[in-house]
């Protein structure tokens, strides 16, 4: 009996073809924008000990309570695959005396990991681009990030249709109203509301306003506003954002009720959303977590920053091609199969996408290389004992035919 394949794991993918170009245009398009604003580029580990995510996101959030790969290794440490960046960056700010940079604006991109029920948009192994600025309490940080991230959806042409939705959440005191003001008004509504909302009612009220279940929708829509609680300073700072994205020229709109997934959020929350994805709409989300190094055990630290699913900004690409082919060289004469190796080579240096056809029966090998669409094809052949070369434009696209004709002339020069 023939062997079973072992299947992928449920919730990870394997990313091929125009997804996997689209991936890595959103990659490269994040480390472009993040060198213009200078921020610095971090490599975290995949896993942290369990107590990194436990602290500082907090234990009632749905990523610590449901979502967390967690495993003993063979040290008998509680180890987790880490669910989101923010944390483990905080950690390392404090572990390898990062403040000395402060205030330290950081990138990074790579795979996360959430347990959660796979489906178009959200998996178990997924990837973010991830940007923070650690160490900066002034509302221009939170602007420079917003701005950044707008320019960000627009360089990738994924803007339309995109919208920024801002919220604030107020400093300590103004969340603390909040809050008492939230449990009055759910308990009202407690029996209607889903288990998960009820459970949340005790635990952290707030986040019932983030519930995607339909039953507490109704009443999510009514519940007291953060306006009403909040604190001069908080309008203040509140009102500092809004004005520098004012003057970027950052179109947003205001979403009273947002709030972000996890415990740490102090002041502005924000998602780029988008209703082109369906369920799974929030493209980009982030906010101000001035909490979160003190939860680790640091001092004091204000900080805000965004995260981005690649697969969910992939997805809202439209021109997902691969490069163009410039050049096809091909060798129709097997005696040619090695000048054709060196030919591709010195395109290939000089900046042009080449393909080398030079394998196979050498009838073959034209047509082959034109089916690839190449913008010209270079053809090295023998014919009655004499070696004969080609360079044919399929494309009229003048700036490369001049760059295309140097290397081709340059190559045989020597040879001839
Ligand atoms: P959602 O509300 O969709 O569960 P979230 O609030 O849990 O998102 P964040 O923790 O803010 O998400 O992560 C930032 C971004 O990472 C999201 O806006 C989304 O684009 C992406 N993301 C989060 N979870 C997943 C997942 N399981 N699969 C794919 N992308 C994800
Ligand atoms: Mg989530």
């Amino acid at each position: 009996m023939a062997k079973e394949t072992p299947q992928a794991i449920r919730g990870t993918q394997d990313i091929f073809g125009a997804e996997a170009e689209a991936f890595a245009r959103v990659v490269e398009t994040f480390e472009r924008i993040r060198r213009l604003y200078r921020f610095r580029r971090v490599e975290m580990p995949v896993f942290e000990k369990t107590a990194v995510f436990s602290r500082s996101l907090g234990e009632t959030t749905d990523v610590v309570s449901k979502e967390m790969y967690s495993f003993e290794d063979r040290g008998g440490d509680s180890l987790t695959l880490r669910p989101e960046f923010t944390a483990g960056i905080a950690r390392a700010f404090l572990t390898d005396g990062w403040q000395q940079y402060a205030p330290l604006k950081v990138a990074t991109h790579g795979p996360l990991f959430r347990y959660e029920r796979p489906q178009k948009g959200r998996y178990r192994q997924f990837h973010q681009i991830d940007a923070e600025v650690i160490g900066a309490a002034e509302p221009q940080a939170d602007v420079e990030l917003l701005v950044m991230a707008d320019q960000l959806l627009k360089e990738l042409g994924v803007a339309d249709g995109v919208t920024l939705q801002l919220n604030t959440l107020g400093d300590a005191l103004s969340r603390e109203a909040w809050r008492d003001a939230l449990v009055e008004y759910f308990q009202d509504h407690k029996a209607s509301l889903s288990e998960d909302s009820q459970d949340r009612l005790e635990r952290n009220p707030l986040r019932i306003l983030d519930s995607k279940d339909p039953r507490d929708k109704p009443f999510t829509a009514d519940a007291p506003k953060i306006d009403d609680f909040l604190s001069g300073e908080a309008q203040d700072f509140f009102g500092k954002v809004t004005d520098g994205l004012q003057v970027a020229g950052v179109a947003w709109t205001r979403a009273p009720s947002l709030v972000r997934g996890l415990d740490y959020y102090r002041h502005t929350a924000f998602e780029f959303v988008t209703d082109r994805l369906g369920a799974q709409g929030t493209v980009l989300g982030g906010g101000r977590y001035d909490g979160l190094i003190e939860a680790l055990g640091g001092p004091h630290t204000p900080a805000v920053g965004w995260a981005a699913g690649i697969e969910r900004l992939a997805m809202l690409l439209d021109d997902t091609g691969e490069a163009p082919l410039e050049v096809a060289v091909v060798a129709e004469h097997r005696e040619q199969e090695l000048a054709a190796e060196g030919l591709v080579t010195a395109f290939r240096r000089a900046g042009i996408v080449s393909e080398l056809y030079a394998t196979g029966s050498p009838r073959k090998r034209f047509d082959r290389a034109r089916k690839a669409g190449p913008e010209a094809i270079v053809s090295l052949d023998v014919r009655d004992g004499t070696e004969s070369r080609s360079l044919k434009l399929l494309n009229e696209n003048t700036a490369k035919a001049a760059a295309l004709n140097a290397v081709f002339e340059a190559f045989f020069a020597g040879s001839a």
